[in-house]
């Protein structure tokens, strides 16, 4: 009888093909808090990667809130929240969120992706229509195709691609539902969704409309309440996911908005009923990062004086930064493979920047994505800067 074939075989030749194609992942253990600078791999390097947009991740504030909150409440939810009860600091946090997004109410959910996969399919099923923005999160097109619902995608950006796709498969508005959903901010590229016109084309077809914030919290709007608060749009969006691991520094989602979406997530939506809750360590450090960001916008302003500063240095050295018009600056370099060997030559150079290529990108736009943080100080963004230069020039980039 002859040998079977190895039955995971599949598993090697994928790993085979990313590695040929330098798209294989490499994760680097952090042996630090985080910070401007941290301890990876055994060096100390500057970190040009996290999400750590205010410095949250390792505020003072937030780690006293979450000891407190571990010496009152213990360390684990014990299940989910719709069958053992839930903790007086998660309705707290829910309140608190309300109040700054200056939404009708707010759910919280174990992370930004989870509130995606809980709200769409909540939202839209096999009969509706979904209208999406081609390069939004993974986790929206998850939560898409969770719903069953046929998912129409529209050009990036674009209202009157947006305005097309409706004309053509919603021109009455009934009887089926349509959601559309766009990012608040595009979390590869940096640049904002053009929310007024979106959502005014929303609303002549009367489509339900979301928009998934993740990057836009803590950064965009006053005192960081996030893009719709940017585009004075309060009340004029239905629905708006956001994650509190990036400028909130912890972990978790949430899901803001009109209160009839917020009651019928709590009933249906998935993650909430079969996912057990945050940890109240979690949520007493959110909550102390909405404190903060409710008593000063310092630490805001200072990410976007950081921004502004490495953005024109990164510019003027001769680097194409794209469409981005947040802290989230790509440093585009084509190839995959050109993308990997500047990040490893940047770390061997003491910068932690990494390299994103496809799937998370399209084919051929690989980059180096540079995440700018209120920690960081300006003699760390002009040796980042000068680490680039030196790099791009070895490579032949520049
Ligand atoms: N949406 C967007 C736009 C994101 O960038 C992310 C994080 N990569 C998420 C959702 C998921 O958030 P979380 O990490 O809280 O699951």
């Amino acid at each position: 009888m002859t040998q079977p074939a190895y039955k995971l075989q599949f598993i090697l030749d994928e790993r085979a093909r990313l590695e040929k194609e330098g798209l294989l992942i490499n994760i680097r253990t952090i042996e630090s808090a985080q910070g401007a600078w941290i301890a990876v791999d055994g060096r100390k390097v500057l970190n040009l990667c996290s999400n750590n947009y205010l410095g949250f991740a390792n505020h003072p504030k937030l780690k006293d809130a979450a000891q407190k909150a571990i010496a009152q409440f213990g360390v684990g939810p014990a299940a989910v929240r719709t069958i053992a009860g839930t903790t007086a600091l998660h309705t707290e946090l829910e309140e608190k969120l309300a109040r700054f997004k200056g939404v009708e109410a707010v759910i919280a959910f174990q992370s930004g992706f989870n509130s995606n996969v809980a709200t769409i399919p909540a939202l839209v099923g096999k009969d509706d229509l979904i209208f999406s923005d081609e390069l939004n999160h993974a986790s929206i097109i998850d939560g898409c195709r969770l719903s069953g619902a046929p998912i129409i995608r529209f050009e990036h950006c674009n209202p009157a691609s947006l305005e097309q796709k409706l004309r053509d498969h919603y021109p009455g508005g009934t009887p089926k539902r349509a959601l559309v959903i766009t990012d608040g901010v595009f979390s590869m590229d940096g640049d904002i969704g053009p929310l007024p016109a979106l959502v005014e084309r929303a609303e002549r077809f009367n489509a339900m409309i979301m928009v998934d914030d993740a990057h836009g919290e803590g950064v965009l709007g006053k005192g960081g309440r996030g893009a719709v608060d940017h585009f004075h749009m309060h009340g004029r969006v239905d629905v708006e996911i956001g994650t509190m691991s990036k400028a909130f520094g912890v972990v978790g989602g949430f899901v803001a908005g009109k209160r009839v979406i917020i009651d019928h997530l709590r009933q249906k939506g998935r993650p909430f009923l079969f996912s057990s809750a945050l940890t109240p360590a979690d949520v007493a450090a959110c909550s102390a990062a909405v404190d903060i960001l409710e008593g000063s916008d310092d630490l805001v302003q200072k990410l976007w004086s950081n921004t502004r500063y490495f953005k024109e240095r990164i510019r003027a050295a001769g680097f194409d930064i794209g469409k981005s018009e947040t802290p989230i600056t790509p440093v585009m370099l084509g190839e995959a493979k050109t993308a990997q060997q500047f990040s490893r030559r940047l770390f061997e150079e003491g910068v932690f920047a990494m390299a994103i290529g496809f799937p998370t990108v399209p084919l051929g736009k690989a980059r180096i994505r540079v995440m700018i943080s209120a920690t960081h100080s300006e003699q760390d963004l002009d040796f980042g800067t000068e680490k680039f230069v030196k790099v791009g020039r070895e490579l032949k980039v520049l």
